[in-house]
């Protein structure tokens, strides 16, 4: 297979902030956001070709509705798709992958995941998690050892990190490593809950705890990341899986326990450093997160082509569906929130392939607003199908149960609006801190200081403005710039009344996080459509600078909410009205009662 990687690569990683960190200070790095990332004429055609070649492979070897019935994927079928290349698409070329840049993953997972969303958890759990803690951290004797085997599909990995008590808070995972220096081993004992490809994967990223007189809120500290390796015929002492796990959708992914007893690995397989485990934990799941947007932006095009094909033909009252006006709106809301999705993605995926510094943030934005926007999607594609959407031989209820993990894993959308909102402020209260030091030091005096202290030594944050978008999107950019601004002051109101007490704050984080998610959607949005004008021009990007105006007014709308909200809330309200329920143990005012 012919490959793609990131041609523009440069020699070294650039040294450039998070765009929406600091974002929170009331700054626009413009330059890491324009002009929107183009992908290269050849590069277009190499993976267009390589998405033919998938999509005929699943039409001739994935019985998608039998698969999904019979809760089983064909084994022969991972390993057809290790001979295509698929396992091997981000792996790098000298261990036998094709380094596919992340805009070309992106674009895979788009095609691979409404044709099959089991083969994209396979492939997923391999690449995007499975895989990762390796390629990004491993030693090269590691990498030599096992990447060419992972690139070919022989052996297939699986991430461990879920326990039955840890969850979301990973970081409290039970799960021990205990060293034996008479044959310079670790002993794992412990259970990995809800492991993608758990029944056919040989190569285990496991996350354990080597035992120490660590502080309590030191702990994350002990963790360590292993690679565990079984036989070729699966088995290895101490590694036993539980049967699969019968789930709501993705039925034909396997999901289950990994036990571990007396599990003994050596040394040598310990991945990056002791006691770094935790943080390549969580730097896996950041890189991972842009391509479950992706994955949503397939899915969100499907729906609409199936919304299409239903309103257009059906007719009642003797006037196709398609026109009436509550039926246009849901095609418009379903286009225009997969096209800024979309933008979205693939500028979250340019910033990965510039090697820009810190794309935490944008990746999670895309994971929540992406698969979001594919449930309200699906929703909405079933809606348009009426009695037909409820049929199971139609696809909205597959789509529906294939969907709603993705709210859920790689970090629940809640849990992912914590760390947007607190990362940012993270920033924002360090900012902050160099203000008061530089008002005491004689830096400030001789202007060394960053462009946030200088402007809040000014005085209140003004805003920053957005110069790189077409003169016809010119109210649209002006918004953007006039909001970061107004966000950028309500986050340092938000810091400046609760100090560290900000992180029990998640009435008001959930907020933060969605303004910055619209603030984001609407600048991923005005510089593609900025893009497409400049290679277009603007009537044949008419349809697009509409999309960019509808999606920048509803956001508008969104973000005053609330930003008001932030100041004036009934958020007491909601805590007595939930203490009041969880006191009854259900619903407390029923009428009958
Ligand atoms: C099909 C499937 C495949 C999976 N694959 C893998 C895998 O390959 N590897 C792996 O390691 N794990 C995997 N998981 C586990 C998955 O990552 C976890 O389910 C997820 O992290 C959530 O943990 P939990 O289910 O224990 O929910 P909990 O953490 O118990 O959360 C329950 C609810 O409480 C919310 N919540 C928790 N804390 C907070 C908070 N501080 N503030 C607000 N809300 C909060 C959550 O958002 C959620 O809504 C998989 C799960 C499933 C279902």
């Amino acid at each position: 297979m012919s490959t793609v990687k990131e041609e523009t690569k440069p020699e070294t990683t650039v040294e450039v902030e998070s765009f929406l960190k600091t974002l929170f200070q009331g700054h626009i790095a413009e330059d890491l956001v324009f002009p929107f990332p183009e992908i290269p004429k050849d590069v277009k055609e190499t993976v267009e070709a390589f998405a033919g070649a998938y999509t005929e492979f699943d039409a001739a070897n994935l019985d998608s509705d039998k698969m999904d019935k019979e809760h089983f994927f064909p084994r022969e079928a991972v390993k057809a798709m290790g001979e295509l290349g698929v396992m091997g698409m981000t792996i790098p070329e000298e261990y036998g992958g094709s380094a596919f840049s992340s805009a070309a993953y992106c674009r895979m997972t788009e095609v691979i995941a409404p044709l099959d969303a089991s083969a994209s958890i396979v492939v997923g759990a391999h690449l995007s998690i499975g895989c990762k803690p390796l390629v990004l951290f491993g030693n090269e004797e590691q990498k030599k050892k096992w990447l060419p085997d992972l690139a070919s599909g022989k052996l297939v990995a699986a991430f461990c990190l879920t326990e039955p008590e840890a969850g979301s808070d990973a970081g409290s995972l039970k799960m021990t490593a205990v060293y034996d220096p008479a044959t310079n081993e670790y002993v794992l004992n412990g259970t990995k809950q809800w492991i993608s490809n758990g029944a056919f994967a040989r190569f285990f990223s496991v996350f354990a705890r080597i035992p120490s007189d660590t502080a309590e809120k030191e702990k994350h500290k002990e963790i360590s990341c292993f690679a565990v390796i079984a036989n070729e015929d699966g088995a290895l002492p101490g590694l036993s899986r539980g049967p699969e796990e019968k789930k709501l959708g993705l039925c034909a992914s396997s999901t289950c326990q990994i036990i571990f007893e007396n599990c003994r690995v050596p040394a040598a397989n310990l991945i990056g450093e002791k006691g770094h485990g935790f943080k390549i934990a969580l730097e896996t799941l950041n890189t991972g997160r842009t391509s479950l947007g992706a994955g949503s932006v397939g899915g969100s095009k499907m729906m609409i082509k199936l919304a299409v094909d239903h309103a257009t033909q059906r007719k009642q009252f003797k006037t196709r569906i398609a026109d009436f006006e509550m039926i246009r709106h849901k095609i418009t809301r379903m286009t225009a929130t997969t096209y800024v999705l979309e933008s979205m993605v693939y500028l979250t995926a340019g910033l990965v392939d510039r090697h820009i510094g810190d794309y935490s943030l944008e990746g999670a934005c895309c994971k929540v607003f992406g698969t979001e926007v594919l449930w309200q999607n699906i929703n909405d594609g079933l809606q348009i199908a009426g009695g037909n959407g409820f049929m199971n031989e139609y696809p909205y209820g597959r789509a529906l149960r294939d969907s709603r993990i993705n709210m859920i894993f790689e970090g629940t959308n809640e849990i992912l609006r914590l760390l947007i909102a607190l990362s940012g402020m993270k920033e924002l209260g360090d900012s902050l801190k160099e203000v008061q030091s530089a008002l005491k030091s004689p830096l400030a005096q001789r202007g060394i200081l960053t462009e946030y202290a200088h402007k809040r030594l000014k005085g209140v944050i003004t805003h920053d403005k957005l110069t790189k978008v077409h003169p016809s999107l010119a109210p649209e950019a002006d918004q953007v710039g006039r909001y970061a601004g107004i966000f950028a002051n309500a986050c340092e109101t938000i810091l400046r009344k609760h100090g560290k007490k900000v992180v029990d704050k998640e009435y008001q984080q959930e907020r933060i996080a969605d303004v910055l998610i619209d603030l984001y959607a609407q600048v991923a949005t005005l510089s593609r459509v900025t893009a497409s004008l400049a290679k277009k021009g603007e009537e044949k990007a008419a349809g697009e600078i509409e999309i960019a105006r509808w999606f920048c007014a509803h956001a508008r709308h969104r973000m005053v909410a609330n930003l008001k909200a932030l100041e004036k809330n009934r958020d007491d309200a909601c805590t007595s009205i939930s203490d009041r329920v969880y006191e009854a143990g259900g619903y407390p005012y029923d009428l009958w009662a």
